[in-house]
């Protein structure tokens, strides 16, 4: 089955179900990539768009798609680093994409943009002597015309007679040409302004329904195991979403936040923020800094492929903290779609480390869309953790190795003192290692027994030493 989202052409929203409950039309399925949990996006990711797309259609037709006023969602793509898939008037308008040769974001531009394009023509356009162009095909100078000198660039292809072929890059006088599509003359169908509050109508009866199912779960599992009952939460916008649904149900819980140490200052702001707001209970439970970081004196920094962090700095706090509350049922925000892992795990398990704990989820098939638009439905805006606002997916720790680059420099350039601190750490460990540069350029301590081949691929090199 092919992952995606429902979008209502008509109203040009997102939609949950299959049909849109403002306009009663059938709504259109978008495909998507990965596991298609596309998110909102927010006003410093539209900024950053609207720059990047800027030298493509210029301002004028920027103005006219007016990004601002429409429901804009992105979707993450597998890449080298962090990339998107941008949806915008209902269609994939474009990839961005966290270039790793220039440490810059950058634009892939798919069928919807390279027809933008051609209106305002800003010379990323190469002209070709051919009716349609097949994929790695080779264009020869000869073959095509190009205005804007010999900059090494993607490309969209167009006919003489303006028919959109496919997508190339420029580089030594010749077109590499990446994608190419069946030929036809552009048009972008923009779509109507849409806000929030028109995705909510017409999404109601679906949002109540997951929230009622949700609501029952929960009720069914606290009667059922009958447990001293705790809402762990993370900071994150899926365990405030059970934190919410949970008041709602009427459960009597406490709260548990486990500081890892190593956690962004906007996340334990949210921690106070939704204490004080909610007037709810918390526990604590702190992990011990000095124990992390002597460990990674020892045995290195933790990777994707050696997590020993989250035995340190999560499960051996929270465990000490449960222990004296004997047998527990723990409310945990955990989605299908967050990961291949969880995709297969159930809504109701344990965890060996903490075998006192019966782990429930009452979101498991909650995508990023429906979540926010809970959210935002119940005015509960002001509690999500400022994070996700300047441009994470995720809320975790500020050095997690799961991290793309593109996190990182947003650390860095937020928080220099704690990436300092860390990037001592990693420079230390590099010199008594004896380890290459690029281990701590392209961040390669993610992975400790073997870097992806994509990144190895990228690098030229067939193995990168980084086993220590
Ligand atoms: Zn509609």
């Amino acid at each position: 089955m092919l992952n995606g989202i429902h979008w209502c052409d008509n109203c040009n929203v997102p939609i949950i179900g299959e049909k849109c409950e403002n306009c009663f039309k059938k709504a259109n399925f978008v495909v998507l990539s990965r596991a298609a949990d596309a998110r909102p996006a927010f006003e410093n990711d539209i900024r950053l768009i609207k720059s990047l797309l800027r030298e493509w259609i210029g301002q004028p037709t920027l103005k006219k798609l007016d990004m601002e006023r429409k429901i804009v969602l992105l979707n993450r793509l597998p890449y080298l680093d962090k990339a998107y898939e941008v949806l915008v008037d209902g269609k994939i308008l474009c990839h961005v994409f966290f270039d790793l040769y220039t440490f810059k974001w950058k634009v892939k531009p798919l069928k919807p943009l390279c027809s933008l394009v051609i209106e305002e023509n800003l010379g990323k356009i190469a002209f070709v002597n051919k009716e349609k162009v097949s994929k790695d095909e080779i264009l020869n100078s000869t073959d095509f015309k190009f205005n804007a000198g010999e900059s090494e660039d993607l490309v969209c292809l167009f006919s003489r007679d303006e028919k959109s072929l496919g997508l190339g890059f420029l580089t030594d006088n010749k077109i590499i040409v990446l994608k190419a599509w069946s030929p036809s003359k552009p048009r972008y169908n923009f779509g109507k302004k849409a806000s929030f509050k028109d995705a909510i109508k017409a999404n109601k009866l679906s949002i109540e329904h997951f929230e009622s199912r949700a609501c029952s779960f929960l009720e069914r599992y606290v009667n059922r195991f009958k447990r001293k009952t705790i809402i762990s939460y993370s900071g994150g916008k899926d365990s405030l979403i059970c934190l919410l649904l949970s008041l709602k149900t009427g459960i009597n819980a406490k709260l548990l936040f486990t500081n890892t140490c190593l956690e962004m200052p906007e996340t334990l702001k949210n921690v106070e923020r939704v204490v004080e707001a909610l007037e709810i209970d918390v526990i604590k439970a702190e992990a011990d800094c000095t124990e992390f970081w002597s460990k990674a004196e020892e045995v290195g920094p933790p990777a994707r492929d050696f997590r020993w962090c989250s035995q340190v700095c999560k499960l051996k706090p929270t465990k000490k903290v449960l222990a004296s509350f004997g047998e527990t049922l723990c409310i945990v925000g955990q989605r299908k779609a967050e990961s291949l892992k969880r995709a297969s795990s159930q809504a109701v398990w344990k965890n060996r480390y903490l075998p006192n704990v019966i782990n429930i989820t009452p979101i498991q098939n909650w995508k990023a869309s429906l979540i926010w638009l809970y959210l935002i439905k119940n005015r509960k805006e002001n509690l999500v953790n400022e994070l996700y606002f300047k441009g994470f997916d995720r809320v975790g720790c500020y050095m997690c190795p799961s991290a793309t680059i593109a996190d990182f420099k947003m650390v860095k350039e937020w928080h220099p003192e704690l990436w300092e601190k860390w990037e001592v750490f990693l420079q230390n460990w590099k010199k008594r290692n004896n380890l290459e540069d690029a281990w701590l350029t392209y961040a390669l301590w993610r992975w400790k027994r073997r870097t992806p081949k994509g990144i190895r691929n990228f690098l030229g090199k067939s193995s990168i030493k980084t086993v220590f």
